[in-house]
């Protein structure tokens, strides 16, 4: 063993969490700023990959431990499997990346009967020492040994039902003792040996066990979902640490905090503590435990050493840290510490607070907050006003309001979840083995535990809904009902959760759009002075516009004025403009569709002012805005039953020659007003088979119509510049921009810029003003791509059409890929990602790079963005900056990540890399 695989807490660099995991590392710093952190030791992610490559402990490796262990041995002057003072250590997993949860520990290592009776000694509390016995056998049993839990359990609880206790506590040092006994059966039992008494057997069991946690499927599903790759966190390693005991009586407790509040950032104490109890019974959520305040009053002198931790920590760590302490017989050691995971509101505020504070420089407060983060701040929540009463409540969790089915248990969550139904997963308290049904539902209630339980924790870092603790539910997995008092709830029923104030009700809850805060616009102000990539919407009514300015657009990247023909006062004009049979018959449908594209743009163009807005001209296929071949036929025939019972009806009023009139709106349909619908819908039919392509998202649409239909971009045009007319009249200022979609070469584009020419001069002359504004193209083939340089001596602005460049580039339908074969391809390891939802950067990323190139070369000052839906996402906004894109444009929602990601972009840009390689 050539490499230092083995590092105590005053000797491993605190800094290198690659190496000694999160938590080794933080364990290492704490103790060397002089924190009093429990004597331990570290075995390194090294160690652990060497382990699962070669599948046994590396050669010496033991013997460094026997080493690190006298060293503690020394310290605390207890001795480990002595008889006298035992040394009991605990054994944690931890990796470079925290997930909570995912891997396993163990506790009271170093326990047998020897030691056993040495600490009922020492301590004279055999309550105490079997308590710890017994946990330990279990815990060891289960995640060393791979014993079930439930063959522990049910000897637990039947000691418990036999000797009529209620809660743990409640067991004596007789009971508990029995309880050991029972369990170190379990052992022999399951796995055919002796529970291991050799201390040092069980220390080497126990570091394989949490190796091999690593890749356990736990831990495997937390990784791929939350894409932690083996450069972030490699293997996991292993922390040796000296038992306390926080459940040694009424003068010992334990604890979690939060150096500040983390659901809403405020800088306060937080945390909630039990006393006479283990660290694993807070997080569990076994008691419900209490309030960190109520610590002031029941430990006056403890709580100011709290407070006292947590100054140093934050003050040291310069962030939010969440940690772990046990009060040993009146003294605080702090077992742990990491950066607090929270929600958006409590990232942001404390990004600014931090900054005021002076702790934390401008880039820092906008590096720590993960853009995707901010997507939780535009979620909706519970109405304030609903006058509906709440059926119960628990403890606001998680913030968010989530609405959905009830039910009882992970795999059914996963089930519904996968056919689309909303789901709220309601348990007594989740476990890490609940994972999968926290990915798959909208929010989590539990009846158990607090607000740092596994199920608040997870709930907070997913930015998803959580109630936890709400006591007055009792659940009934097995007949998968809850009762509150005398209400039902079975699973399938929809139930509310507001994880902002712990209420929960029945039924479905309406809810309202949230609002920016203070905080989130100064800080994305912040990211607006540092970006240097603009972030645009992609927006095509008046109404997202205002929406996607007050979320800060700096302009409209992308208008599909296709979007504003679908609306049902147009579409039949639209229909009549596809069915003309001759130019002139389509200009008189031109003629009407004009006044309402001009009043949209005006509209758009008022909301957006004084920003730009890229108007795209027509591009879907035209058959998209004609019904289906097959529902025309449908119709055509149910016409023509319709006639003949029209004339049916004659033939009956004639013969019984009644003077009856029929009652409207059947007066007016006689024969020749369904013919004339008769004939319309075959024309439609004729139309539709006439238009019929192939594959018609590679045929006849974008300026290929522009040059088939030249009225129709005429008319669009002209409404586009009208409408600038309109508002530089009214003194509004405006910036258009005319894209033209599916170029493949200069000369479409010249034939476009000549109508756009003569409508100019037309409407300028008209109106005595100057018109201002730009003309430009969407980048969306290959060949526009390599033709670049050409098109810039026409387009003085390019947009990237990364959903069709894409298509393009991969020969990959748009439309059927993502459910076809592409998720394989993903699992396959072919591709990294989805291209249509990350940008490409090895392929598709190239042609950009050519594109910017050669059409700088042509003209210095083109403005170049993207409007495909990559654009949103922080990883291609990266990319986007680095070939020095001017602007990104998405969907509104995604536009203050977006701005935070341009800010990130700029702030990480000499760390950025391609990552070339050969697929
Ligand atoms: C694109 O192709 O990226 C684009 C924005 O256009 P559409 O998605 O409308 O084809
Ligand atoms: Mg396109």
């Amino acid at each position: 063993m050539t490499e230092q695989y083995v590092y105590s807490f005053q000797n491993g660099d605190g800094k290198n969490k690659q190496l000694l995991g999160g938590k080794g590392a933080n364990l290492c710093e704490m103790t060397q700023i002089g924190l009093n952190v429990p004597p331990g030791f570290v075995i390194t992610t090294s160690a652990c990959l060497d382990y699962l490559d070669n599948h046994q402990l590396a050669d010496g490796l033991l013997d460094k431990v026997k080493v690190q262990i006298k060293e503690v041995e020394q310290t605390t002057g207890k001795t480990f499997g002595g008889g006298e003072n035992p040394l009991l250590i605990s054994v944690r997993s931890g990796s470079a990346i925290s997930m909570p949860g995912m891997m396993d520990t163990i506790l009271n290592l170093g326990l047998n009967r020897k030691t056993l009776a040495g600490l009922i000694e020492q301590t004279n509390d055999p309550r105490f020492a079997y308590d710890a016995y017994r946990r330990f056998i279990q815990l060891f049993g289960k995640v060393a040994l791979d014993i079930d839990d439930e063959k522990f359990d049910v000897h637990f609880e039947a000691i418990k039902k036999q000797s009529g206790v209620k809660a743990d506590v409640g067991l004596d040092a007789g009971h508990l003792k029995e309880i050991s006994d029972l369990f170190l059966q379990v052992v022999h039992e399951e796995t055919g040996n002796p529970f291991p008494e050799d201390v040092f057997e069980q220390l080497e069991i126990s570091i394989k066990a949490v190796f091999n946690s690593w890749t356990g499927k736990r831990a495997v599903d937390y990784r791929r979902e939350f894409h932690i790759t083996p450069d972030m966190a490699n293997g996991t390693a292993v922390n040796v640490v000296t038992m306390v005991f926080g459940n040694m009586g009424n003068d010992c407790a334990t604890g979690v905090g939060f150096t500040r509040n983390p659901g809403t950032g405020i800088n306060e104490m937080y945390g909630e503590y039990l006393v006479n109890a283990q660290g694993e019974d807070v997080v569990a959520g076994i008691r419900t435990p209490k309030p960190v305040h109520e610590l002031k009053k029941e430990m006056p002198d403890l709580y100011k050493q709290l407070v006292d931790l947590r100054n140093k920590l934050e003050a040291h760590y310069k962030e939010v840290q969440d940690y772990e302490y046990t009060i040993e017989k009146g003294t605080l050691y702090c077992l742990q510490t990491r950066n607090g995971k929270m929600n958006a509101t409590a990232m942001v505020k404390t990004s600014v607070d931090m900054l005021n504070e002076g702790l934390i420089s401008k880039e820092q407060a906008l590096l720590r907050i993960d853009p995707e983060l901010l997507e939780q701040l535009l979620h909706p929540h519970l109405d304030p006003n609903n006058n509906i009463p709440s059926l119960a409540k628990g403890l606001p969790a998680s913030p968010g309001a989530a609405c959905g089915k009830c039910v009882f248990d992970a795999d059914s969550a996963e089930r519904l979840g996968r056919t689309g139904e909303d789901v709220i997963l309601l348990r007594e308290e989740t476990k890490p083995e609940d994972i999968h049904g926290f990915f798959a539902s909208q929010g989590i209630l539990t009846s158990r535990g607090g607000k740092t339980s596994h199920a608040a924790v997870v709930a907070r870092g997913m930015g998803k809904a959580c109630v936890a603790g709400a006591e007055d539910i009792k659940v009934d997995v097995k007949s998968r009902r809850a009762l509150v008092s005398e209400v039902l709830i079975s699973e399938g029923d929809i139930i509310t959760i507001d994880g902002s104030t712990g209420e929960i009700y029945l039924g479905r809850i309406p809810t309202i759009q949230p609002s920016f805060s203070e905080e989130l616009k100064t800080m994305l102000a912040w990211a607006d002075e540092i970006a240097e990539i603009r972030v645009h919407a992609n927006v095509d009514t008046p109404e997202r516009a205002r929406t996607a300015a007050s979320y800060g657009a700096k302009g409209i990247g992308l208008c599909r004025t296709e979007r504003m023909f679908n609306a049902t006062d147009r579409l039949p004009i639209v229909i009549d403009m596809i069915i003309a049979d001759s130019t002139e018959e389509r200009q008189i449908a031109l003629d009407k569709l004009l006044p309402f594209q001009r009043d949209d743009f005006q509209q758009l163009f008022e909301a957006m002012s004084p920003h730009p807005v890229t108007v795209r001209l027509l591009d879907p296929p035209m058959h998209e805005f004609l019904p289906s071949e097959q529902q025309l036929l449908d119709e055509i025939q149910a016409l023509k039953q319709y006639e003949t019972i029209l004339l049916g009806q004659k033939v009956t009023l004639n013969t019984l020659s009644s003077n009856t009139p029929l009652p409207p709106p059947f007066d007016q349909l006689d024969e020749e007003v369904v013919n004339i619908a008769i004939t319309k819908k075959e024309l439609m039919l004729k139309k539709v088979r006439d238009l019929f392509e192939v594959n018609p998202m590679l045929g006849h649409r974008g300026v290929r119509l522009g040059m088939s239909y030249p009225e129709i971009y005429k008319m669009q045009i002209r409404s586009i510049l009208e409408s600038a007319a309109i508002c530089i009249k009214r003194q509004i200022p405006v910036l258009p921009e005319i894209m033209v979609p599916q170029v493949i070469t200069a000369k479409e584009l010249v034939q476009v810029k000549q109508y756009v020419d003569e409508i100019k001069h037309e409407i300028e002359q008209a109106n005595r003003i100057e018109l201002k504004f730009k003309f430009g193209t969407m980048i969306e083939t290959v060949r526009a791509s390599t033709r670049a340089g050409a098109l810039a001596e026409t387009a003085e602005f390019f947009s990237f059409g990364t959903n069709d460049l894409t298509q393009a580039t991969f020969s990959f339908s748009r439309e059927d890929a993502e459910n076809k074969f592409l998720p394989l391809y993903n699992e396959m390891g072919l591709l990294e990602d989805n291209p249509f939802e990350v940008l490409d950067v090895k392929g598709v990323g190239q042609l950009m790079k050519i594109t910017v190139d050669l059409g700088r070369k042509t003209r210095p000052e083109m403005k170049i963005g993207i409007c495909g839906e990559q654009g949103g996402l922080p990883l291609s906004i990266r990319f986007c900056h680095h070939i020095k894109l001017d602007y990104v444009s998405c969907s509104a929602p995604r536009i203050p990540i977006a701005r935070l990601a341009a800010a990130h972009a700029k702030l990480l840009e000499n760390e950025y890399s391609e990552h070339q390689d050969d697929r």
